[in-house]
């Protein structure tokens, strides 16, 4: 069922995401350990910090910092001048420390949207900085810990409880993957674990929504790690809550985790508030100030956003918004680079555009490879062999040529079929008129 089926207008969606991903940095958030952890040996990479043993102490990784900026501006939101690192704690087995060094008030960046394809903003609450914990490993009878993970920067964009379709919340996902990648600021490899999500779903009455009000509950589901599992998620989840609604309950506030089997979610623990967290601010890590020329400095360094792009790609080349779309959020930066070769190489950008989109299999292709796969190494014929071509035909059929400047449309046709036989076909009928026209008639 879709979500429309399940809340049968009686109920309206509301949902908020957190967008979890590590940063790619040299070294990790606090401490000097590499932050390349991808299939090494697990713990291999640690130190007294990311193992959070006590006296050790933490050094903020300024790239890190500089990262989440420059996603924070690319998103809209502002910078903080003024901003600090706080301790958030609980305790588990991937934290032994009791704590985890996030933020809390004073986030880096406040506030930011991203503008979603059918009109409207997703508007975004924060953006903070992190670090990771450890990764458990639970298997039959024992959990296992890799200290690896632990202390990889992690950033988390919060989004305000804004999205009422699941369409909008995968895009904006997607969106923020694109110009993450495009930034070059993290792989945000799902499969990999580097870019995960969190969705916050409620349910409310038409009446409510028309208020502008919200649930006085809301259910978080963790650990989501592809948008196809958050579309299943978030819909197994709506018929949990409209099932309770109409069993007279209302949903408790709590963390749930989705079973793909069984295409249910959990529950796993009741949510906690953020005085449970009891957040100060680390006393071993000084706040942060940022000034106006740092900002405006930073500023200068974006590259150009898949947003920007876009446009650029939509006003330059004349293809539609939704084919402009498709090349820049699926394709990425080195295939709009080809593109923009390839088009301003003579082909025609609609063809282009959608051959890439298409035919993954030429997006490896050399120029002239490319266009012999589209069937286009016509076009590779230079233009001086072309006129030549032509010319050789119009001297060998001397009674066409007579007829068709005595107005015969019979002798043109006729004589587009030779230019074509001697260009062995490289040429496009339409091309070859228009060159036998200027030929005779100028
Ligand atoms: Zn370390």
């Amino acid at each position: 069922m879709t979500e429309k089926e399940l809340l049968k207008d009686k109920y309206k969606l509301v949902l908020g995401l957190e967008v979890h991903l590590h940063l790619s940095t040299k070294k990790k958030m606090f401490c000097s350990c590499p932050a390349e952890i991808w299939e090494k040996e697990p713990n291999s990479l640690t130190c007294p910090t990311c193992l959070g043993l006590p006296g050790a102490l933490p050094v903020p990784n300024k790239e890190a910092i500089r990262k989440t900026q420059l996603l924070g501006l690319a998103l809209n939101s502002q910078v903080n001048k003024n901003t600090w690192f706080d301790r958030k704690h609980y305790f588990y087995p991937d934290l032994p420390k009791g704590y985890q060094i996030s933020q809390y008030k004073n986030p880096l960046c406040l506030g930011g949207y991203i503008e979603l394809d059918l009109g409207g903003k997703a508007e975004i609450d924060h953006v903070h900085l992190e670090e990771d914990v450890a990764k458990s490993l639970h298997l039959k009878d024992k959990t296992l810990l890799d200290f690896n993970k632990s202390g990889i920067p992690l950033v988390e964009i919060v989004t305000k409880p804004i999205f009422t379709e699941i369409k909008d919340a995968v895009e904006f996902c997607k969106k923020i993957q694109t110009i993450v990648r495009y930034l070059g600021i993290g792989n945000v490899d799902m499969e990999k674990g580097q870019m995960r999500l969190e969705a916050n779903i409620s349910l409310r009455t038409p009446q409510m929504e028309k208020d502008g009000k919200l649930a006085d509950y809301k259910v978080e589901i963790k650990n989501i790690n592809s948008f196809k599992f958050m579309e299943k998620a978030v819909l197994a989840e709506i018929q949990r809550q409209v099932e309770l609604f109409e069993n007279g309950e209302t949903p408790m506030q709590e963390n749930r985790g989705y079973d793909e089997n069984s295409n249910v979610t959990v529950s796993q623990r009741s949510k906690e508030e953020a005085n449970d967290y009891r957040y100060f601010p680390d006393p071993d890590i000084p706040p942060m100030v940022f000034d106006d020329n740092y900002i405006s400095e930073l500023k200068g360094e974006l590259p150009e956003l898949p947003y920007q792009l876009k446009e650029r790609i939509v006003n330059t080349y004349k293809i539609p918004s939704n084919v402009a779309l498709r090349l820049v959020y699926s394709l990425g930066p080195e295939i709009i680079k080809k593109f923009e070769v390839l088009v301003k190489s003579g082909l025609d950008a609609n063809r282009v555009a959608n051959t890439l989109i298409n035919k993954k299999e030429s997006h490896g292709l050399s120029e002239s490879d490319f266009k012999k796969f589209i069937g286009v190494d016509k076009e590779a014929i230079s233009k001086e062999a072309l006129e030549e071509a032509v010319k050789n035909v119009l001297e060998n059929n001397e009674r066409a040529v007579l007829d068709l400047k005595g107005g015969k449309e019979s002798a043109l046709m006729f004589l587009v079929g030779q230019v074509m036989k001697e260009t062995k076909g490289n040429i496009d009928p339409p091309k070859a008129r228009e060159l036998i026209n200027k030929a005779i008639f100028g």
